[in-house]
């Protein structure tokens, strides 16, 4: 019997009519036969919201965050009974609400929002619209029961708000789970959240809900995974800012990853992780077009005809350039940059050093930019061989993605015409040595322009294989 998870993100979950199409997608497998296992992220913004309440009431303005909470609880009752939610499941949501308040009341009170509490917080998100997808499920027929990550055995480390599951999750979510495919019950289980072995509740990280889903196919031995969007599969790049762009038919598990990487936000960096170990393919789907198939991720690499599958973009990223005449040579200088870097957690985005060695730039995330900066500038403060370290502002990374690029000719230098024929500068490139992406920085504010300009010239808009 095929067994297939099914995923369905924040706009697909965010509305009683959305709700109840997604729910329809899920009957359909059931009644044909499959076992589906479905995986909800929190309603369309409510993750947000959860960040801001926290915040706030860490300041002191629980006003702000109880009109939030107000607003939180008349959404989600008023979806669960339009959707015909049980007395119980009702309940459950009720009582899930008047625990996020006393959460929120208990930072107010501290005013200390850690990462653990935080974590707590965001959970409602999911644990809130787990209940609403088992409520449509029932009546449409299929019997359903929700489950937290914990509950379903996604057992994680404990770096909250980027937890990694632990190898012992992939014995015990089929465990947990057992007894309800026994049944012929679904289990609805909450996205992007865990628990670490003394059960605190953890998150993996923003857009954690397609890492879920992929743990979870790993663990089942599943069939296949079906992450459903609002978009028609995987695109050459974001429909959002080139309404060209057109839809991948196939990718590698590399391809996807560095996509994601490299800011496709279609999808979790390391979702595809755990299928790529067991060779469980990944479709990514249109919600709008259930017909259609999307995109199938696989391991298999099929290039397109240039090389080039995708362009992506991170936006609102920093340079920090660190230089000095007196690094060259020094080998140590490096490393005491990436042991800095790995003690804040900063990810580093895009790298690239001059020959010379005279400089090192590094772009990370603005998110982290600052603090990376003045750690850096105290680690090198009595340094003889640092002379500056700069700081630019508004950054964007672009990437070509494909594997298709790997020993083709000519595939920089059009990317770097493509570019300059708008009036582009070039701030930072640097290419990975798999070849399997060329990635430069710009001004963000020319981000769009670049984008437009790069799929257009990689023929992106008509695509041949
Ligand atoms: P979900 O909530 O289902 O996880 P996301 O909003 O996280 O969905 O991801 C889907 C969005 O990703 C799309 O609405 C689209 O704007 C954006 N996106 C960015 N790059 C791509 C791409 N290359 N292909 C498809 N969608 C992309
Ligand atoms: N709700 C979480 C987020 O907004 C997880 C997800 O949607 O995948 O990041
Ligand atoms: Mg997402």
């Amino acid at each position: 019997m095929d067994l297939i998870v099914m995923k369905f993100g924040g706009t697909l979950m965010g509305s009683v009519e959305a709700i109840k199409h997604s729910a329809s997608l899920v009957a359909t497998s059931v009644k044909a036969g499959t076992r589906v296992v479905v995986v909800p992220s929190a309603m369309s913004g409510v993750t947000d919201q959860l960040l801001k309440i926290a915040a706030t009431a860490e300041r002191g303005e629980i006003e702000f965050a109880q009109d939030e909470i107000s607003l939180l609880k008349k959404r989600h009752l008023e979806t669960a009974a339009a959707l015909g939610a049980s007395e119980s499941g009702q309940q459950k949501i009720q009582a899930m609400l008047e625990s996020l308040a006393q959460t929120v009341n208990g930072i107010y009170l501290l005013r200390e929002l850690s990462k653990r509490s935080k974590d707590l917080i965001v959970s409602f998100g999911e644990r809130l619209s787990a209940p609403l997808m088992c409520a449509s499920l029932e009546q449409q027929g299929v019997s359903a029961f929700d489950l937290t990550g914990g509950q379903a055995g996604m057992l994680t480390n404990n770096n909250f708000g980027n937890a990694r599951p632990l190898p012992e999750a992939f014995n015990r979510i089929p465990k947990r789970l057992e007894g309800l495919f026994q049944q012929n019950v679904t289990p609805v289980v909450t996205g992007f959240i865990g628990e670490t072995d003394k059960g605190a509740i953890t998150t993996l990280g923003r857009g954690g809900s397609d890492y879920t889903a992929t743990i979870l196919g790993a663990a089942l031995n599943a069939t296949e995974v079906w992450t459903w969007k609002d978009v028609d599969g995987v695109m050459t790049t974001d429909p959002r800012i080139v309404p060209e762009a057109q839809n991948l038919e196939q990718l590698s598990y590399a391809e996807i990853m560095e996509m994601a990487y490299f800011g496709a936000k279609v999808l979790h960096p390391l979702a595809v992780v755990p299928l790529h170990e067991k060779g469980i393919p990944l479709r990514v789907k249109s919600a709008a077009d259930p017909s259609f198939a999307g995109t199938l991720v696989s391991s298999e690499s099929r290039p397109l005809k240039n090389g080039v599958k995708a362009v992506t973009a991170v936006r609102n990223a920093n340079i920090i350039d660190i230089g000095g005449a007196g690094m060259v040579g020094a080998a140590n200088i490096t490393s005491q940059i990436f042991d800095v870097l790995a003690g804040l957690d900063v990810n580093v985005i895009m790298i690239s050093q001059s020959s010379s060695m005279a400089n090192i730039s590094i772009v990370v995330q603005q998110a982290d930019g600052k603090r990376a900066l003045e750690a850096l500038q105290k680690q090198f403060a009595e340094s003889d061989s640092v002379g500056t370290i700069e700081f630019w502002e508004a950054i964007s990374v672009i990437a070509i993605v494909g594997e298709g690029m790997r020993g083709a000719r000519g595939v920089a230098a059009k990317l770097f015409t493509a570019v300059a024929n708008e009036g582009i500068s070039i701030d930072m490139i640097s290419q990975g040595s798999s070849e399997l992406n060329i990635s430069l920085a710009i001004d963000d504010e020319h981000t769009v322009q670049a984008v437009k300009a790069i799929h257009k010239a990689f023929g992106l808009e008509k695509l041949e294989i």
